[in-house]
């Protein structure tokens, strides 16, 4: 059933007609100008005298209702605009178009001043004869404050060029940033299109229009490139552009902020090019190392067989004739065999090293006091109880097990090897999770390395003492580093002359 127009209140309909008749007479809109507080809204006769007054008007200008009527509006001009008679000129041309909008300095009853948005209407009669004018004034001074404000923060900018387009692309303002880093004052630049900031190239490619079309789609264009200064030098620049539009959406222009990044392009250009360079070099360098490392490792391969042959028909001269060598050529073969060994050990150790830098070393999680137990293993019997192990259960490292304990090796033997005369050897192991990495130090109270070494003696067959006095190869440590360094470690080293040696060990933790 279709709901009947509930029909209107009696009171309401009483309500609306009053209202229709008090607009008609006037009433309303008096005492809707009476309330209003934030306009001053009053009427002019025609010669311009103050004929009525509201309290907006009161609060705004200061003066009381009995004061001014009767009064000449003039008395709200400063002097400047009264030297050029503008309020009788307002008149004037309110008279004539019917209405006069102006913003400007207004002075209040106490002789100081606000910046004001003013309308003044004429009012006629049906016949058209002039009654007066009604006008209405609104204190814009705070917005005009915040705007001067704004204003001269954007001026004062000189570390940025920023400025602003018409919705062609036409600067329309210009700050001293943009004076500084484009070199045109603003008389010279606005009203010229901005594509005259662009390098040829770019302003052929139609990147000026791309830019506003980018700005317009997207709401803003960011880029850095090329640009011009008025006196043909280029700059690199970094330029943010941003699309305008007023409350109904349309586009009303684009402000640009552009900043001169010539020093930082100049110092990236340079980087880059250093990087370019030590680029080069690492790959020069790698290609050399590649190419020494299948040196060795053949050298040492084909250096076996000789020796092997040497060692084998040293030990046939010495089995079959030892009984008729003359004692001398004994102590001879002796030599040889001695030769052939170190010679041997040599070639061993060599290859060691080149297949370290050669295989993959795949990591895994491995038990730190069984990789040490193991390389203790490795050291003859005698002379494990000179080594001392603290290394807490559980700890585990992020390594190629047979390396690290090969490098674990190296050290205790060191440490074991460059002991004191006349002084027990004893070796310390030491491991400790810290922060994301497992340490572990080998400490000996041995005869220490000078400082000036430390560097040297981690490379191949460099080593400090004469075989006889300590014997060796020279090529442990470079195992060592070699094999530290590929799992992702490093290693340091404390010693002086006399003090013993810390080498410590930092690796991934699993
Ligand atoms: P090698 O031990 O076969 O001589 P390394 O490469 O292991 O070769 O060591 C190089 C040199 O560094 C040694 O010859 C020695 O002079 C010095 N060095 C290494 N470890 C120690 C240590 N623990 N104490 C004193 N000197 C050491």
């Amino acid at each position: 059933m279709p709901a009947n127009p509930r029909p209107a209140s009696p009171g309401q309909h009483k309500n609306s007609s009053q209202l229709d008749r008090e607009l008609q007479s006037g009433k309303i809109f008096r005492l809707l100008v009476e309330r209003i507080q934030d306009y001053a809204i009053f009427l002019l006769d025609t010669d311009g005298c103050v004929a009525s007054w509201n309290p907006g008007a009161e609060r705004m200008k200061g003066y009381r209702r009995d004061e001014i009527i009767g009064k000449h509006f003039s008395v709200f001009y400063t002097e400047p605009d009264l030297a050029i008679r503008k309020p009788w000129h307002e008149l004037e041309v309110a008279a004539e178009t019917g209405r006069y909008e102006d913003e400007g300095w207004r002075l209040r009853k106490d002789g100081t001043r606000f910046w004001a948005n003013v309308i003044i209407t004429a009012v006629r009669d049906e016949n058209g004869t002039l009654l007066g004018f009604g006008k209405i004034t609104r204190d814009l001074s705070e917005r005009r404050e915040a705007e001067q404000r704004y204003r001269l923060l954007i001026e004062g900018v000189t570390d940025y060029a920023i400025f602003s387009l018409d919705p062609h692309g036409v600067v329309t303002s210009w700050n001293t940033g943009a004076q500084r880093i484009k070199g045109y004052s603003a008389e010279e630049i606005v009203g010229r299109h901005f594509s005259s900031f662009y390098t040829p190239e770019d302003a052929e490619t139609g990147l000026p229009r791309h830019v506003l079309k980018t700005a317009a789609e997207t709401g803003h264009y960011a880029g850095e490139g090329w640009r011009v200064r008025k006196d043909g030098t280029r700059f690199w620049s970094s330029v943010v552009v941003t699309a305008l539009r007023n409350e109904g959406g349309e586009l009303i222009g684009f402000s640009k902020i552009t900043r001169d990044m010539s020093d930082r392009k100049k110092l990236l250009d340079t980087i880059q090019q250093h990087a370019d360079e030590l680029e080069l070099r690492v790959a020069e360098r790698e290609q050399t190392n590649a190419e020494l490392e299948a040196f060795s490792y053949s050298v040492s391969h084909d250096l076996r067989s000789p020796l092997r042959a040497i060692e084998g028909f040293a030990d046939m001269l010495a089995t079959d004739f030892g009984e008729q060598l003359p004692e001398q050529a004994k102590i001879y073969l002796e030599q040889i065999a001695t030769a052939t060994r170190r010679m041997n050990r040599l070639v061993q150790d060599l290859l060691e090293y080149s297949r370290l830098s050669r295989i993959e070393l795949t990591p895994s999680a491995a038990d730190i006091a069984t990789v040490i137990e193991n390389a203790r293993q490795q050291v003859d019997e005698a002379m494990r109880e000179h080594i001392h192990v603290t290394a807490p259960a559980g700890l585990q490292a992020h390594v190629h097990e047979p390396t690290l304990t090969q490098v674990i090796y190296n050290l205790i033997a060191n440490g074991l090897k460059f002991h004191a005369a006349g002084k027990q050897p004893r070796v310390e192991v030491m491991a400790e999770r810290l922060a994301g990495k497992i340490r572990i130090k080998v400490c000996d109270e041995g005869i220490g390395i000078a400082p000036e070494h430390h560097d040297r003696i981690f490379q191949v067959f460099e080593r400090l003492h004469s075989t006889s006095k300590y014997p060796g190869t020279g090529i442990g440590l470079a195992i060592v580093k070699r094999g530290i360094q590929r799992m992702g470690g490093n290693i340091s080293l404390q010693s002086g002359p006399g003090k013993g040696s810390i080498f410590t060990l930092e690796l991934p933790a699993a």
